[in-house]
């Protein structure tokens, strides 16, 4: 048991990462006051209905008012906007964190907008659902995954404590911690996360388009593989607008890569050179009992998906 890690806890934008993080807290016993503020009436709502917080508005200077710890969690390229609204209500001593996807223009904005004597420790938790909105959300989200913070280049003691006070904050979630270069963050999570983003929305647009095959088609005959990026690009539509705007130069970068591989594909397909796909498709299958040995992945079929609360 941890005890209280923060007196007060401040939320804005509370869907389906700010209300996890919201029942993890409570489950976990580590805050005291929780205050929410979300632009969506019907998400404040059903933040009332389910009686997620104690104060509820669509005012982010009175939510955070007086909080020890303030996340944001509203869609990346909103957080400029709710930092600066955040900003002049701020207390000195503040941490000031968010959940973001892309770390390095939000750990700007961020930055830009707190006031001198607040902590600014981006976060990135690596745990989603193609979900959204405040019903959507679970205390057991955070479990086994990884957060991932970006501190800011300081080493001075107060900092570095609140950087580590927010590290047992999300382990008390159950999640495990670790610490990078935002500029890298977005980087590694172009490739393992928003390039199959977009190789998603690509195919399923891709299948939607064909005029050989009718939509009543592909939803009848969907095989696994498709069925599985029809999730995926099931994702929230201004979540991943502003991943990708937000992440514009690694995601291109790492696009360039996969279009070349993509080619080298094509070639050994259309030369029947069955030994080049034989030893790629090996080694992937490799990659994925590697993940699945890392505890980030379900071995069960449907990726044990089946059995999520
Ligand atoms: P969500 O379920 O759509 O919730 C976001 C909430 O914030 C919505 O109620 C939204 O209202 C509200 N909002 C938008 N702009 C706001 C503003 N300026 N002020 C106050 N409230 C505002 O989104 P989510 O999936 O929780 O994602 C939130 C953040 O977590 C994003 O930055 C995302 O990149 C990150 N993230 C998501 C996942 C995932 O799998 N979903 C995983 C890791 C990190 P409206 O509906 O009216 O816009």
């Amino acid at each position: 048991m941890s005890g209280v890690i923060y007196d007060k806890l401040a939320v804005v934008g509370c869907g389906l990462i700010g209300s996890s993080l919201i029942r993890g807290a409570r489950a976990a016993g580590v805050v005291g006051e929780i205050a929410v503020a979300d632009a969506a009436p019907k998400a404040r709502e059903r933040v009332a209905a389910l009686a997620l917080a104690d104060e509820v508005t669509g005012d982010i200077a009175e939510a955070v008012r007086g909080a020890d710890l303030v996340v944001f969690a509203v869609p990346v390229l909103a957080m400029a906007a709710a930092a600066q609204a955040a900003a002049p209500a701020l207390k000195a001593g503040a941490t000031l964190t968010d959940v973001g996807s892309v770390k390095a223009s939000v750990a700007e904005a961020l930055a830009a907008a707190a006031p001198d004597g607040v902590f600014v420790v981006p976060g990135h938790p690596i745990a989603g659902t193609e979900q959204s909105g405040p019903d959507a959300g679970f205390a057991e989200l955070f479990h086994g995954r990884w957060t991932i913070l970006t501190p800011q280049k300081r080493e001075d003691d107060p900092y570095l404590e609140a950087v580590q006070r927010l590290a047992d904050f999300w382990k008390a979630l159950g999640a495990n911690v670790d610490r990078m270069d935002e500029t890298h963050h977005d980087l590694v999570l172009a490739v393992t996360s928003h390039l199959p983003h977009l190789i998603a929305y690509n195919i399923v647009g891709t299948a939607a388009d064909l005029e050989e095959v009718t939509r009543a088609e592909v939803m009848k005959y969907s095989a696994g593989g498709f069925r599985d990026f029809t999730r995926i690009a099931a994702s929230d539509p201004t979540m991943w607008r502003d991943i990708f705007l937000a992440n514009r130069e690694a995601v291109l970068e790492i696009l360039g890569r996969f279009t070349e591989d993509l080619q080298a594909l094509s070639r050994a397909i259309r030369w029947g050179e069955g030994d080049k796909l034989f030893e790629l498709f090996s080694r992937t299958r490799d990659i994925r009992r590697g993940i699945v040995a890392a505890g980030q992945e379900s071995p069960e079929p449907n990726f044990g998906r089946d059995h999520r609360p």
